[in-house]
């Protein structure tokens, strides 16, 4: 377990979700920095470094990545790459014995999330799921309405997340990439349905659907999904990149709770008939870093880790089997 005050981060893939949220996020955490960076791309290795006051010996490219392993200031491995290359440096970084973090997605398929589990494990180190929202008190809101069935037991979740993509020819759009939206937004509604009835779903139904075909050749731009759990609770999930939606409702036995939006990155709030829920956050990837740093620190369970991120591509992979089979149910 790494002893020191604060955990040195190196953010694998400098994207949107690195540049615009997670190194912002690093200047505000207690628990630990952002000490160095990985990148195929030599000028953001230049920009970086001045703008982060980075040092030379933590500044790494998709080759040499490994020799992370000799760097004692590095202690915590965050992948943000597209989901198709977290499996790799997953299992990279857990062979250079560092801490992993690795953006949602997990990964593709059941089989590659099984694989990071297992590589974190045999080197000993943790693996947590960039779950931001599961740090959001927000979501533990709702949760804890399953958890006590506040309202009796949830009956019906309907959940929503989507946005318009305009991008063309992004991972998103590519299938060796590990694009589509179920893995993508598709997660957060499946995260809603999941958390709203604090169950795994037992059956699952699904359709795809798009509107611009010459874009999402390859890949799903919407798709809508059904869900079975174990105490009859259902779910209508929808996921798209060409509608912007965000809201979870669920309705319960006696009572409902909503919320909307439910996975922003700010401003998450709903009501039950207890009042409203709407707890501020100042910075949701700061929260998640610091408590994650944390749990690594104290040796404490981590809230999201890798058998979390599997939990969802277990679904996932049933909603592409049952959409592969004409829409049948995949139980
Ligand atoms: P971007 O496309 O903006 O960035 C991905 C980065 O990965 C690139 O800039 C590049 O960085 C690196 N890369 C290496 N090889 C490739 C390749 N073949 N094609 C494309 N990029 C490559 O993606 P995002 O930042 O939006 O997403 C990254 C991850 O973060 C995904 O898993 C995504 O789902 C997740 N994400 C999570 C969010 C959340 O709220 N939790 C929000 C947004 C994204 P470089 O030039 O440095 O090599």
């Amino acid at each position: 377990r790494p002893k020191k005050d604060k955990l040195g981060v190196v953010l694998v893939g400098l994207g949107y979700y690195s540049t615009d949220l997670l190194a912002p996020a690093l200047q505000l955490t207690k628990n630990c920095q952002l000490v160095g960076i990985v990148t195929g791309t030599p000028s953001k290795a230049e920009t970086w470094k001045k703008k982060y006051n980075l040092a030379d010996k933590n500044i790494y490219n998709y080759q040499n990545f490994d020799q992370i392993a000799n760097n004692p200031d590095i202690d915590i491995v965050y992948v943000v790459l597209p989901p198709s290359m977290h499996r790799e440096f997953v299992v990279r970084a857990a062979k250079a014995g560092k801490q992993v973090f690795c953006e949602k997605p997990m990964a593709p398929s059941v089989a590659d999330c099984e694989a990071m589990i297992k590589a974190c494990a045999d080197n000993k180190v943790k693996l947590a799921i960039g779950y931001r929202c599961q740090h959001d008190p927000n979501t533990q809101a709702y949760q804890k309405f399953a958890k006590e069935s506040t309202f009796g037991k949830v009956r019906m979740v309907t959940c929503g997340a989507g946005y318009f993509d305009a991008r063309t020819t992004h991972w998103k759009q590519n299938k060796a990439l590990g694009g589509g939206v179920m893995g993508d937004m598709g997660v957060y509604a499946l995260q809603g349905a999941r958390l709203a009835t604090g169950e795994e779903p037992i059956s699952v139904t699904a359709q795809f659907h798009t509107t611009r075909p010459d874009i999402y050749k390859e890949v799903e731009e919407t798709a809508t999904f059904q869900l079975e759990f174990p105490s009859g609770a259902l779910a209508a999930c929808h996921t798209s990149f060409g509608i912007n939606m965000n809201y979870l409702q669920a309705n319960c036995e006696k009572g409902w709770f909503k919320m909307e939006p439910f996975s922003s990155y700010t401003g998450n709030k709903g009501s039950s008939p207890l009042g409203p829920i709407n707890f501020p956050l100042e910075n949701q990837q700061a929260r998640q870093l610091d408590e994650d740093a944390e749990a690594l620190m104290k040796g404490t369970a981590l809230i999201a880790p890798g058998e979390e991120g599997l939990r969802d591509i277990r679904v996932v992979e049933a909603i592409y089997k049952s959409v592969a089979a004409g829409g049948k149910m995949i139980k």
